[in-house]
């Protein structure tokens, strides 16, 4: 799908007092080369990126996004990003995004050229793919070792696991795997038995009335579709919770989701073969409400 709008941004230090950032951003032709062939993000991945729905031309959760960029750029050690300003960026954004309909909105911040004085920074929109199979049929799961244990992330912080890195070769390998296993998306789980997170996604389990998830305690990201249902939930006298969840947890679960920002709460089908309860009314109604504009 072809991009339909592109927006250089030319990132302002952290305490730029400017109250209208429209000059720090210059739109671009979004089908046209536009980087340095020396970028950082293109050779090695290392820059940081948010992507952000869009539902009627309402950017959803714009200040968990921005949050969540500032603590990825806290994490990869780039510079503070001027929230005020990324924010400006998204509004522009927003309004080249699909009026009717959804939208991505895709912000990126990388280490810039290398030896060179900046940061580089852009902002695309895109038409969001069709998602409506995988909210109402629901997807099949399988459980793939993430390859490191439950304490890796305090101990080898370099591994920035918190962080939503450019570098997401490993996640869309694991994809890949799922697919060939016959399933559509897959739960990474650590190699001392702890459950993670979906490759671009976060994991809710109802368990005993309950909706749990795995604590975001540095290695897998904090999702904001996540933190917006359970707040949603909360609201409604739901009990929640963030745990460090064994593998046979899920075991346990009468029904599992996986959120995220542009395809919502897809329902879980199955894990690894067995299958898993569909809760189709209540799933019905999460997106509902994450369709709702959110902010
Ligand atoms: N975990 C990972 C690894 C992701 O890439 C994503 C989103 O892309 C999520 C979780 C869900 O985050 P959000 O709900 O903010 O989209």
């Amino acid at each position: 799908m072809a991009l339909r709008f592109a927006l250089v941004i030319e990132p302002a230090a952290s305490d730029d007092p400017r109250p209208d950032f429209g000059g720090s951003f210059r739109v671009i032709d979004p089908s046209a080369p536009a980087l340095s062939v020396g970028e950082l993000s293109t050779q090695r991945g290392d820059g940081i990126f948010e992507s952000i729905g869009v539902v009627d031309g309402h950017a959803q959760e714009t200040q968990a996004h921005l949050e969540r960029l500032a603590h990825s750029a806290e994490i990869c050690d780039l510079p503070v990003p001027h929230l005020e300003q990324w924010r400006q960026a998204v509004e522009i954004a927003a309004q080249h995004a699909p009026s009717q309909g959804e939208g991505v909105i895709k912000l990126i911040l990388s280490r810039g050229v290398e030896h060179g004085p900046a940061p580089t920074a852009w902002v695309t929109v895109n038409a969001a793919p069709d998602n409506t199979a995988a909210r109402e049929r629901g997807i099949r799961v399988v459980t793939l070792d993430r390859g490191y244990g439950i304490d890796t992330p305090a101990s080898a912080p370099w591994l920035l696991l918190g962080a939503k890195t450019l570098s997401y070769a490993v996640n869309m390998a694991a994809l890949r795997e799922a697919k060939r296993r016959g399933a559509d998306d897959a739960i990474f789980v650590t190699s001392d038995g702890f459950v993670l997170e979906a490759p671009t996604a976060s994991l809710i389990l109802r368990i005993d009335g309950r909706f749990v998830t795995p604590a975001p305690n540095g290695g897998i990201l904090h999702g904001t579709t996540q933190l917006s249902l359970f707040a949603h939930l909360e609201e409604q006298g739901l009990a929640t919770g963030y745990e460090t969840l064994p593998i046979g947890a899920m075991g346990k679960a009468d029904a599992a989701w996986l959120l995220s920002s542009v395809r919502l709460a897809a329902p879980v089908t199955a894990i690894d073969g067995v299958e898993v309860p569909v809760d189709a009314e209540l799933t019905a109604s999460f997106n509902r409400y994450l369709l709702s504009p959110r902010d």
